[in-house]
């Protein structure tokens, strides 16, 4: 495990070697790529990741640890810069859609809410106002494609089984419409000072695209 953490830190090490001497634009396009040569590295590595190989709830759980272990283990030798996000972000909890690699966030700009199907309750249209309270200038509600929380408050016969995620999709559009109403939100919208954008996800491509008539 230390080897692993050294090797990954020499890494970064020669990566900010490499970036002192290039422009600000160079090395945000360049840590961008290199951001998504390390995704593309360990997209297809199925059989080390989590322990598909063998899975059962122990092996999963020891992986988790493992690469907390790894991770935090590099951090710790770079701690991390503090930086108040301008962006909040609704998005599903579908493990298919990494919001880091959606909109390449890789230095948290972005808070990011997750629930099942996007859906609002009112403690995250709090937590949306204190964001937004903070500074945030941005919000963007995102839904996206091939949603199973969607399919089932589509399906007759799975409705009875999950009341409760059906009740959340079906009044979605309402407390959506409510967080303009909040006194921050709103007055800040009124101002010119924040936006809230209604965005689509290909949940097979990440493309995002505004939803038309949303603004
Ligand atoms: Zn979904």
């Amino acid at each position: 495990m230390h080897k692993r953490i050294a090797l990954a830190a020499v890494a970064v090490v020669a990566a900010a070697g490499l970036g002192l001497a290039l422009s600000p634009t160079t090395q945000f396009v360049i840590g961008g790529a290199m951001v998504n040569l390390g995704f593309r590295m360990q997209d297809h590595l199925e059989a080390f990741d989590l322990d598909h190989k063998h899975p059962d709830p122990k092996a999963v759980y020891d992986s988790v640890i493992e690469h907390n272990h790894l991770s935090a283990g590099v951090r710790q030798m770079f701690p991390r810069t503090p930086r108040h996000p301008l962006v909040a972000m609704v998005v599903c909890m579908d493990a298919r859609i990494d919001t880091e690699e959606l909109v390449g966030d890789t230095r948290k700009y972005y808070y990011v809410i997750r629930t099942a199907g996007s859906a609002l309750a009112d403690k995250e249209l709090d937590m949306l106002e204190l964001a937004v309270a903070n500074g945030v200038e941005t919000i963007l509600l995102t839904r996206h494609t091939d949603c199973a929380a969607e399919r089932v408050a589509a399906n007759p016969q799975l409705r009875g089984q999950y009341p409760h995620l059906v009740a959340a999709i079906d009044q979605r559009d309402a407390i959506d419409k409510a967080l303009l109403a909040r006194p921050t939100i709103a007055a800040k919208l009124g101002a010119g000072a924040l936006t809230i954008r209604h965005m689509h996800i290909d949940t097979t491509t990440d493309a995002m695209r505004e939803v038309a008539g949303s603004k």
